[in-house]
């Protein structure tokens, strides 16, 4: 039965209720609190009970017919809604709004919270070392606006992205944002690309929150951004009722600060997770991450997304890890003090907007606790980072909040003895009728002579003394027992002394358990209050803990200090990828990358699998290490600070739109071609491949000239056209080097070593016999090369010998009409005319 065919006038009190709360949220799941269950009517318990494995059945709504409905205990929801908010549903949780016990006739609900993919506060859902960013797009048609916040931390961005969907995209992917919003839903084809293809959750909606919050963006003055604040400020405080109070302020992202790189780049230089199996391990950050708390792999991670430019920023990092490579006791026992903290900043977000347990704030006490250590050693240090020690709140924490709490606020044990007067009166009440019950078992016995006779307690009759049947003849009436239950050996009685002690024991412990309650929910209320400076230590921490971990992985990958210089040179001596280093069995062989101000691009030539494509990679990842503050593989570096890194290495991703490998390899060098500066980075490998050979080499040598004449920025392109190599002619910014490969006896070793000049085989015929092809296919591959080596030895130039001979051509006639335009034959001597013409000869033949 369909929600929308039920005549509502029949419906029991309680589910009109449930319709009125489910009319607005038609887009939801509606999980309706009753009692101990979250229910789930009509369609939503039909997708539900399909969708969590869970049995359908009906539930009486005063209809002629059942409603279809599933259920949930409250107690076990949270791998229900991970399940559900994973798939990409939206939950919405209706609760009780008052206690039922207090309250006649029906009790009042409300949705409290709605849970979706971006904006999910649970400590074990979220992945402790990734943001979970919901986002905004706003489409201004000159610029995007995308603003976005992470609701577990508390952090919140805005910045502007360039009116291009390309762009757009690679930022959401890059950040990795798990549900968008946007405004109108004209850009269907964006729309449906991150909906299908990345399963990032889409919602349309037009609304801008305009009042509440103001103090968080009142710093900004920008009118788009203002509004792309206020349209995330919506979704999530109306729509997804968050309590945005641990939000401080917005920062303003502005990618001039930072290194800017494309999730062409990001994917292929494999900085958070790998090309092929799209994980972690064996990532950049892999390696990198040797943090020890939460916090501190997310701000690490942070840093390797946006390298700096700002040399003295980046300095500052170089110096930190100086100092503390100098001085690693304390670095070691900073370590272990880290290793004691938590998670605060997710502690801090479920303090305000989660469901906040005792466990947690024993986890807040724990972190503070080792807070004075890490102070005293940062003094020691001289870091300029300012930690609180939050003494007040541990001291309070400490006395109050018991140790070993349970998960459920509900159950008592929260709190610790000699904190509050009236708990420990309600306690002592407690014990003593308990000890006294338990005192009453030997004294009955002794009363009664019954040797056997047992005190006991269950939930439905509460204490009871029982006795065997055998027994049952000696009860004395005067004894006032009354019979409660009986069992298949046994009866049970209960006395009136008995029912007093245990009345007392039962009131207490009701009031123990309210008190408790309300005791953690005054607590939780302090430490609310100093939530934003709780979060300036976990940013603090954060910091700490990230620069620590590149001491320890300088020290552990035998990393050194670059020095940056203001001149337009790159000077690597013995560098190294620090991953293919660690990972590869074969011992890797370290190369220098040396590029004076002379040199603007290294065309690097050599067979296939000898390394070119590592070199690259390992080149940027050089210098992305270096600006974001790490030391760097190599036994020394001096680096110019980039603005842009573009590459082209490896398989085309085509993020969008769909085209042709060659298409998108081709979108992506037009993308490097029209935003690189003379300050960026460039790498190519193999542009060209994607199409037939003298077409890809046209276009190759095109771009190649293109940069070196117009760009002038680094540039390394790695290519199989032999042709190219003759640039070096024509380009002096251009430099050959080459993979050197050895071959003997018909086999092939790769050096891995890169050598100046280029190299003249392709030596692929040897690659496919590595990769064990079948040797007939190996002797007729030879005997075809052997024939086109002949035949081209023979026969007419290569087509793009042809296209090159041509422009020289066209080049040496514009010399020879120059020179002749330059003659005045009426002022010559014969002379002067005869040299002339021996000098227009020598120029004729020299080309
Ligand atoms: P290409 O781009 O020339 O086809 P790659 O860069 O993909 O070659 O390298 C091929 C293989 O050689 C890789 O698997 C890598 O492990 C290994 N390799 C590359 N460079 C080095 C090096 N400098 N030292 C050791 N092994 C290397």
């Amino acid at each position: 039965m369909k929600r929308s065919e039920v005549n509502r006038e029949e419906l029991s009190p309680m589910m009109k209720q449930y319709m009125e709360i489910k009319d607005n949220y038609e887009e939801e799941i509606l999980f309706f609190r009753l009692g101990d269950f979250y229910e789930l009517f009509f369609e939503d318990g039909i997708l539900a009970s399909h969708e969590l494995e869970l049995t359908l059945t009906g539930k009486n709504a005063g209809l002629k017919e059942r409603i279809p409905m599933c259920g949930v205990p409250f107690h076990s929801v949270k791998p229900y809604l991970e399940k559900l908010v994973n798939k990409g549903y939206k939950v919405a949780i209706c609760e009780q709004l008052e206690d039922a016990k207090n309250t006649k006739g029906m009790v009042k609900r409300g949705v409290v919270q709605v849970v979706s993919k971006g904006t999910f506060v649970d400590l074990e859902f979220l992945k402790e070392y990734d943001n979970n960013y919901i986002g905004s797009v706003l489409d201004f048609k000159t610029k995007y606006i995308l603003t976005y916040a992470d609701v577990s931390t508390g952090h919140f961005y805005v910045c502007e992205i360039p009116y291009s969907r390309e762009k757009l995209l690679s930022e959401i992917l890059n950040l990795n944002l798990k549900e968008v919003i946007m405004a109108d839903n004209t850009d269907t084809q964006l729309i449906d690309t991150l909906k299908n293809n990345y399963g990032i959750g889409m919602t349309i909606s037009s609304e801008y929150l305009e009042k509440d919050y103001q103090e968080i963006y009142e710093h900004i003055h920008d009118i788009y951004f203002i509004t792309g604040i206020k349209h995330l400020l919506y979704y999530l405080v109306v729509k997804e009722l968050k309590d945005l109070s641990h939000v401080k302020e917005v920062q303003i992202v502005s990618k001039e600060d930072y290194l800017s790189m494309d999730i062409h780049t990001i994917r292929n230089l494999e900085l958070f997770e790998t090309l092929r199996l799209k994980e972690r391990t064996y990532s950049l950050i892999w390696l990198l991450d040797k943090t020890k708390t939460a916090m501190g792999s997310r701000k690490l991670k942070y840093w390797l997304q946006n390298p700096l430019r700002d040399a003295k920023e980046i300095e500052k990092r170089y110096d930190q890890i100086e100092k503390l490579n100098n001085e690693f006791i304390i670095k070691e026992e900073l370590r272990k003090d880290l290793y004691a903290i938590y998670d605060l900043e997710r502690l801090c977000a479920k303090v305000i907007c989660g469901v906040l347990n005792a466990r947690d704030v024993v986890q807040i006490k724990k972190s503070l606790q080792v807070l004075p250590n890490v102070i005293d050693k940062i003094k020691t240090l001289n870091f300029s980072l300012n930690i609180d020690s939050h003494q007040e709140l541990y001291d309070l924490l400490d006395s109050a909040i018991d140790d070993n709490p349970p998960l459920s606020l509900k159950e008592g044990h929260l709190i610790k003895e000699g904190y509050n007067q009236e708990l420990d009166e309600l306690r002592n009440i407690r014990s003593g009728g308990k000890s006294f019950i338990s005192s009453l078992e030997t004294t009955e016995r002794e009363r009664t002579g019954i040797k056997n006779l047992k005190v006991g307690y269950n939930k439905i009759f509460g204490y009871y003394i029982e006795i065997s049947k055998g027994n049952i003849k000696d009860i004395d009436e005067s004894w006032g027992w009354e019979r409660r239950q009986t069992l298949a050996n046994c009866e049970r009685y209960i006395t009136p002394l008995l029912k007093e002690k245990e009345a007392l024991v039962l009131n207490a412990e009701e009031k123990i358990i309210e008190l408790e309650y309300s005791l953690f929910m005054e607590i939780k209320e302090t430490i609310k209050k100093e939530i934003f400076k709780l979060k300036n230590t976990a940013e603090e921490i954060s910091k700490l803990d990230a620069i620590i971990a590149l001491s320890v992985a300088s020290e552990e990958y035998n990393l050194v200090r670059p020095t940056l210089t203001t001149q337009n040179i790159i000077k690597i001596k013995d560098g190294r990828h620090p991953v293919v280093e660690r990972v590869s069995k074969d011992q890797y062989i370290a190369n220098d990358c040396i590029m004076d101000e002379t040199i603007d691009t290294l065309l690097i030539t050599g067979p296939n699998m000898s390394g070119k494509s590592t070199y690259m990679r390992q080149l940027a990842i050089i210098i992305i290490m270096a600006q974001m503050g790490s030391f760097v593989p190599a036994k020394s570096a001096t680096l110019p600070i980039f603005d842009k890194i573009f590459t082209r290495i490896g398989a085309s991703d085509d993020l969008v739109s769909g085209e042709s490998t060659f298409m998108v390899e081709m979108l992506e060098a037009r993308n490097a071609i029209v935003n690189a500066t003379s300050h960026s980075l460039i790498l190519f490998d193999e542009l060209g491949r994607g199409t037939a050979t003298y077409d890809g080499m046209s276009i190759a040598e095109a771009i190649l000239e293109y940069i070196s004449k117009n760009i002038k920025c680094k540039t390394l392109f790695s290519t199989h056209y032999h042709e190219l190599t003759n640039l070096d002619r024509k380009f002096t910014n251009i430099k050959n080097v080459h993979v050197s490969a050895l071959e003997e006896n018909g086999t092939i070793t790769f050096l891995h070593k890169i050598k100046n000049g280029a190299v003249d085989k392709s030596y692929g015929i040897h690659v496919a016999s590595l990769a064990k092809m079948p040797p007939e296919l190996l002797k007729r591959a030879n005997e075809i090369l052997n024939y086109y080596e002949k035949s081209n030895k023979t026969k007419q130039p290569h087509q793009e010998q042809l296209i090159l001979d041509l422009e020289e051509k066209e080049e040496e006639k514009n010399i020879l009409k120059e020179e002749l335009e330059k003659i005045d034959p009426l002022n010559i001597t014969p002379m002067e005319a005869i040299n002339k013409l021996y000098e227009l000869k020598e120029i004729a033949k020299e080309k």
